[in-house]
C-alpha cells in the first residue's frame, strides 16, 4: 500500500460545524474568505448551504451530517479525497450522530488528515505556509495488517 500522499497546493478542505458552532465556522469564514479561495471546500449539507451564501461562492454540499455527511467526509478521507477537515464540534451537547462524529474523527487519524477542531487550530492550519504548497503526508503502512492471518 501507499504510505504517502501528496497534497497540492491547492487544498480540498471539508468544513462541518455543529448547530451551536456554526456562527463560530462561518465568521471564521468570513473572516479568511480570501485565504480560503485558493482551496476547495467540501461541507456537510447545513453548513456548506450557510457557507454558500455567506462566502458567496460554491461549495460541494453533502448531506447534512446526521443524515450521513459526516460519513460521507469519513469515506473522502479514507479515499485520499480530502486533504483538511475542519469540523467545529460542540463539546458542550449530545448528538444524535455521536457515533458518526467520533467515526469520523477516527478515520481522520488513521488517515494523518489534517484537523482542527477549533477556531485557534483552524487559524493556524490555514496561516501555514504548507497550506499553499505541495505537501506529502506520511502514511501509517498498514500492510501488516492487510496481510493478517485470519484463522
Ligand atoms: P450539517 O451537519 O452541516 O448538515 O448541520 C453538521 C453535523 O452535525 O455533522
Amino acid at each position: 500500500m501507499d504510505t504517502s500522499r501528496k497534497l497540492h497546493a491547492r487544498k480540498r478542505i471539508a468544513l462541518v460545524a455543529h448547530d451551536n458552532k456554526k456562527k463560530d465556522l462561518i465568521d471564521w469564514a468570513i473572516f479568511n474568505k480570501v485565504a480560503l479561495a485558493k482551496h476547495e471546500l467540501v461541507a456537510t449539507g447545513t453548513t456548506g448551504k450557510l457557507l454558500e451564501e455567506e462566502l458567496d461562492r460554491p461549495v460541494k454540499k453533502l448531506l447534512s451530517g446526521p443524515l450521513g455527511g459526516d460519513q460521507q467526509i469519513g469515506a473522502l478521507i479514507a479515499q485520499g479525497e480530502i486533504d483538511a477537515l475542519i469540523f467545529f464540534w460542540d463539546p458542550m451537547e449530545a448528538q444524535p450522530h455521536d457515533s458518526d462524529v467520533k467515526a469520523l474523527l477516527r478515520v481522520a487519524v488513521a488517515w494523518n488528515c489534517i484537523v482542527a477542531m477549533d477556531r485557534s487550530t483552524a487559524d493556524f492550519v490555514l496561516t501555514s505556509k504548507l497550506m499553499h504548497e505541495e505537501y506529502t503526508i506520511k502514511l501509517q503502512d498498514y500492510s501488516g495488517y492487510l496481510k493478517r492471518k485470519i484463522e
